[in-house]
């Protein structure tokens, strides 16, 4: 079987977590799986890069000492890694890096702001450390790899720094890039996030983008399946410190993980479906911390089923009564809507992930009559795809998410 496994930032952020992702990775292969990695940068350190980018307009020093950070937090990394050729390799590779980086950080001084161009290449440095270090952890465990920048790898792109779009050849230059090398047996390491114009400057997918770029690699080489590591068990049906019934949701549909990002419950990048939604490549969402769970599968499927609970609080529910004031004013302000005389409401929404229960009558019947014995009005109820949207008074968002919860989800 041919698997893509991306590790995000949380699952690889220090060097046992680090050794356990290369075990899993050198366990497959050793069992005759080929793997393609796709890499984020270290927890944190994409958010550093950027402050470090900021900073460096007024008070270099200040930036300087982020970089230093970075650089020791990634050799501690390398405290897994026995083999002290390797090692000195790698350290001498860490240190250029950060020399580089120094320099960039250097033509910031005095500007006014940070060119968008210039923070992608700073932002870049993130995954290309972290890509290093994996693949050597791998060489380390007898497996042969190779990491691969981005656009080593194919991803080419527009010139939108930091939400670029791949160009439409990115799949077939995929291919191209990695083929051979997973046909030489050697598992690639791929920096996700990042990738190289057309015209050679280094860009950006938008933050999170490494899910992009895996779920790109993926549908280029038509793998069997799609691996998101991070190190919590899989999607959960709702906000574990919110309700206390929440649990893993075992499987779900593309539209309905889809959904669920939107409404917050997972920050998944929000291009990842695209590219193998057609093709309906398994995504499965994995725990570093617990790997022989299941996790959470998300398949292509048109059954649906009540998913997940997610509370969007503080929200402002707005009731327009004049189509022609919406089509005039979508960039309404508060102080319009009250000279207008238009009613808004600071309200929290409960989303019901799975389910529309506009077709469901009886759902809704049960959920508003046991919210009502609570002393708790539902002010409206809307759906969006294959979801439900309650807007409940701002303060009884925990105990409606926890009340619904009980009835749609239950405790199987
Ligand atoms: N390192 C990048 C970010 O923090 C990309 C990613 O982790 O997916 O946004
Ligand atoms: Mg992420």
């Amino acid at each position: 079987m041919r698997i893509v496994m991306k590790f995000g930032g949380s699952s690889i952020d220090n060097s046992r977590k680090m050794l356990s992702a290369a075990k899993i990775v050198a366990d497959r292969v050793k069992s005759n799986d080929s793997v393609i990695v796709v890499i984020s940068a270290l927890a944190g350190v994409t958010d550093n890069l950027i402050s470090a980018a900021q900073l460096s307009i007024k008070d270099i020093d200040s930036a300087r000492k982020i970089i230093d950070n970075i650089m020791l937090k990634h050799l501690s990394i390398l405290n897994g890694i026995s083999n002290q050729a390797l090692r000195s390799l790698l350290e001498d590779n860490i240190e250029s890096s950060i020399h580089e980086l120094n320099n960039i950080l250097n033509e910031l001084v005095n500007m006014t702001n940070v060119p968008m161009d210039i923070l992608d290449s700073i932002m870049s440095f993130g995954e290309r450390l972290s890509a290093q270090i994996f693949s050597n952890y791998l060489l380390e465990l007898g497996i042969s790899s190779k990491a691969l920048n981005g656009w080593d790898a194919g991803i080419i792109t527009d010139e939108n720094y930091g939400n670029a779009h791949p160009i439409s050849s990115v799949n077939k230059l995929i291919r191209e890039r990695i083929e051979p090398i997973v046909n030489l047996g050697m598992v690639p390491v791929i920096t996700g996030f990042i990738g190289l114009s057309i015209n050679g400057k280094i860009t950006t997918l938008g933050r999170g983008g490494s899910d992009y770029t895996a779920s790109l690699v993926a549908s280029s080489l038509m793998v069997d399946e799609l691996w998101l590591w991070t190190d919590v068990n899989g999607l959960m049906t709702a906000d574990p410190k919110i309700v206390s019934k929440a649990k893993p949701i075992k499987h779900l549909s593309y539209n309905e993980a889809i959904e669920l990002c939107f409404f917050g419950a997972k920050k998944l990048h929000y291009k990842t479906f695209e590219p193998i939604i057609d093709l309906g490549i398994p995504i499965r969402i994995k725990n570093i911390l617990d790997p022989d769970s299941e996790g959470t599968l998300i398949v292509k499927s048109n059954s649906s089923s009540v998913r997940a609970i997610c509370i969007l609080k503080g929200s402002t529910m707005i009731t327009i009564r004049s189509a022609d004031f919406y089509h005039k004013h979508l960039g309404i302000t508060a102080s319009i809507l009250n000279e207008r005389n238009i009613k808004y409401d600071d309200v929290s929404m409960i989303a019901v992930i799975g389910i529309n229960f506009l077709q469901h009558p009886e759902t809704i019947q049960q959920v508003t009559k046991l919210l009502k014995s609570q002393g708790v009005n539902i002010q409206a109820i809307f759906s969006l795809g294959n979801s439900t949207i309650l807007a409940v008074g701002d303060g009884f968002e925990e105990r409606v998410a926890n009340l619904v919860h009980d009835i749609v989800i239950g405790d199987n």
